[in-house]
């Protein structure tokens, strides 16, 4: 069941958009060679509730997941592609990191997440986190009134496929709103007209995971996931809502 938002709705969304945007900025800035994952972390949670918002994925189980997550961000190194634990793991150069991570305002989520290469990175790095960036807006683009979830799916994957990389199998974006994990499953491949029509009200959490190698994943104990063969993958989000006027990035400073 897909839940359409109101103005009002969407105005709470963008809210906590923004607290996000602000949080993913003082991040993105503290982030360097040397910084543990656990420092970011806990920079996430206080500067969360020093905004008078909630951490979103602290306490959250999502499903597959064994136990509840115990962490506000996940932080994902290089070969790891979503959930990774932000350990006492200090950043070193040529890591390709990802950080994902939400919030709660007034009873609304928002959810973003972006890759920053830490230091000189490969080319190759470079490259999948440019293209993955991308990949992200080429969606956002198509997330228009009629269009479908397969048209977002679709010119996500191409672009990838275009640069010659894949989209990693399992793993989708989401409908956000009351709660972190709403339906549909927003797809990073897909065929054009396929799917659910979209309509003004929708708000989805639109996130492109991009492998440079291979597209099927592994689950490791902690419940983080990797690419199979340890290549290296990137990952970009935003909460996005659909409106009369266009796709409208949420979480935007
Ligand atoms: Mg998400």
């Amino acid at each position: 069941l897909i839940k359409l938002k109101t103005i009002e709705e969407i105005k709470k969304i963008r809210a906590a958009g923004k607290i996000l945007a602000r949080v993913a900025q003082s991040i993105k800035e503290a982030v360097k060679e040397g910084v543990s994952l656990k420092f970011l972390d806990e920079l996430a949670f206080n500067l969360i509730k020093k905004a008078g918002a909630e951490p979103a994925f602290l306490g959250y189980q999502p499903s597959g997941a064994k136990k509840p997550y115990g962490y506000s961000i996940c932080a994902s190194v290089n070969e790891v592609v979503v959930h990774g634990i932000p350990t006492k793991y200090k950043l070193k150069n040529g890591d390709l990191l990802k950080i994902d991570l939400g919030l709660r305002y007034h009873e609304f989520y928002a959810d973003i997440a972006f890759t920053l290469p830490i230091g000189k990175v490969s080319s190759v790095a470079e490259r999948l986190s440019k293209t993955t960036q991308e990949a992200l807006m080429k969606g956002i683009k198509v997330a228009i009134i009629n269009n479908t979830i397969g048209d977002i799916g679709y010119a996500i994957q191409n672009f990838a496929e275009s640069k010659g990389f894949k989209i990693i199998k399992g793993l989708t974006g989401h409908g956000i709103g009351r709660d972190l994990h709403e339906d549909p499953f927003v797809y990073n491949e897909g065929k054009k007209g396929e799917g659910e029509k979209l309509k003004a009200g929708m708000t989805l959490a639109i996130e492109p995971m991009i492998s440079a190698g291979s597209e099927k994943i592994i689950q490791f104990k902690n419940d983080s996931y990797a690419t199979s063969d340890g290549a290296l993958s990137a990952h970009f989000e935003h909460t996005i809502a659909i409106t009369e006027k266009g796709p409208e990035i949420l979480t935007m400073l």
